[in-house]
């Protein structure tokens, strides 16, 4: 039943309840950090195509 407020994050500048999914916060403009989780991702990529070279060169 509360589906929607799982779904929404505080704006940190005025406080506001957003979409969770929105860049923007639509009433100040501020813009919403990307989240961590595709630095991660990259990371992951990294290790993996490390951890592969080194299977090729052992
Ligand atoms: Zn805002």
């Amino acid at each position: 039943m509360n589906q929607k407020v799982i779904m929404k994050k505080e704006c940190p500048s005025c406080a506001m309840m957003i979409e969770k999914d929105t860049q923007f916060c639509p009433i100040c403009k501020y813009e919403f950090p990307r989240s961590s989780y595709q630095k991660q991702l990259k990371w992951v990529a990294i290790i993996l195509a490390v951890l592969f070279l080194l299977v090729i060169l052992l």
